[in-house]
C-alpha cells in the first residue's frame, strides 16, 4: 500500500482506533509530530488516516494536543476531507447525554493556542465564517438519522481552554448566548483545517450537561470518559458509515479557501 489516504479521521475520547487490518506509519511535519502514529486503512472504497487525538494513551491534554502537526500530517497524505469525533458537553436543556450534535457554527474561548500556519511571511486571512464543510455535515447528519440516532442538526459549539470544566457562572452565560455545546478541541483544529483547504466536519457526542445548566456537581473527567466508552461502538459506526458516504469530488468550496491568497509557502 501508499501511503495516501483521501479521508482523515481525527478521534477523540475513547476512540482511539478505528482500522482493523491496518498499517502504521510516522509522519514528519514541519510542527514536529503528530499525537501519535497515523493509521492507515480502508473502509469500503476509501482511504482512511486515523489520527487519535489525544494520543493512544491519551497523553496530550486538549491545550497540548499537536493540531498544526495533525492538520498537515494528514494532507501530506493527500487527504481532503477530515471527520472529527469529539466528546462534548451540553449547554442546552433539550440536549442531553447520548445526543449527536453535528454543529453549524463554533465560538473560540481557547487562549493559549496557536491558530495559524501562516505566522510569518505575510499575512494569510481564510474566511471562517461558516467553520464547518456543508457537505461533510449533511452526510454525517443523513447518516446518523438512518440510524435513529437522536441527532441535532446544527448549533453552536464554544471552545474553551481546558483543561478545567466551566465555573456554572461561564456555563450559564455561554447557555444564555444561545450555543449548544460546549468542548475543548474544536478549535483550532477546525480553522487549521480550512487553512489548509480541507473539508472539516465536527461529529460532537454529548456526555454530560455542563455545570450550569443542571443542578448538581457538574462533571468529573471519569464520567466523561465512561460514557464516550460506552458510545464508541455507535460513534466508530457513524464514522465508518460517513467515510463511506462522502462525496469522491468535493461540491463543496472548502477546496478553495486559499484562491487568491498568496501563501508563504507551498502545502503538502
Ligand atoms: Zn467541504
Amino acid at each position: 500500500m501508499t501511503n495516501r489516504a483521501e479521508i482523515g479521521v481525527i478521534g477523540g475520547s475513547g476512540l482511539y482506533s478505528l482500522l482493523d487490518d491496518a498499517e502504521e506509519i510516522s509522519v514528519a511535519t514541519p510542527y514536529g509530530p503528530p499525537s501519535d502514529t497515523v493509521t492507515l486503512g480502508r473502509i469500503g472504497d476509501r482511504s482512511v488516516a486515523f489520527i487519535p487525538r489525544h494520543g493512544r494513551e491519551h497523553v496530550f491534554p486538549p491545550h497540548r494536543i499537536p493540531y498544526r502537526a495533525n492538520l498537515w500530517a494528514l494532507r501530506s497524505l493527500g487527504v481532503r476531507q477530515v471527520l472529527a469525533p469529539s466528546a462534548v458537553g451540553s449547554l442546552r436543556p433539550e440536549i442531553g447525554p447520548g445526543a449527536l450534535v453535528v454543529p453549524d457554527q463554533l465560538v473560540d474561548r481557547t487562549t493559549s493556542r496557536v491558530q495559524t500556519y501562516y505566522d510569518a511571511g505575510g499575512a494569510v486571512h481564510v474566511s471562517f465564517a461558516d467553520p464547518y464543510c456543508p457537505s461533510g455535515r449533511a452526510v454525517a447528519v443523513a447518516k446518523a438519522q438512518e440510524t435513529e440516532w437522536n441527532t441535532v442538526d446544527g448549533g453552536t459549539l464554544v471552545v474553551i481552554e481546558g483543561p478545567r470544566f466551566s465555573t456554572r457562572a461561564e456555563s450559564r452565560w455561554f447557555s444564555d448566548a444561545g450555543w449548544s455545546i460546549i468542548g475543548m478541541t474544536g478549535h483550532p483544529e477546525a480553522v487549521l483545517a480550512r487553512e489548509l483547504a480541507l473539508c472539516y466536519t465536527s461529529l460532537c457526542l454529548v456526555t454530560d450537561h455542563d455545570a450550569g445548566v443542571e443542578a448538581g456537581e457538574g462533571v468529573t473527567h471519569e464520567e466523561v470518559l465512561a460514557f464516550f466508552a460506552a458510545n464508541v461502538e455507535r460513534m466508530r459506526t457513524l464514522v465508518s458509515e460517513a467515510v463511506e458516504g462522502l462525496p469522491l469530488d468535493r461540491p463543496c468550496s472548502c477546496g478553495d479557501a486559499l484562491d487568491g491568497l498568496k501563501l508563504p509557502f507551498d502545502l503538502p
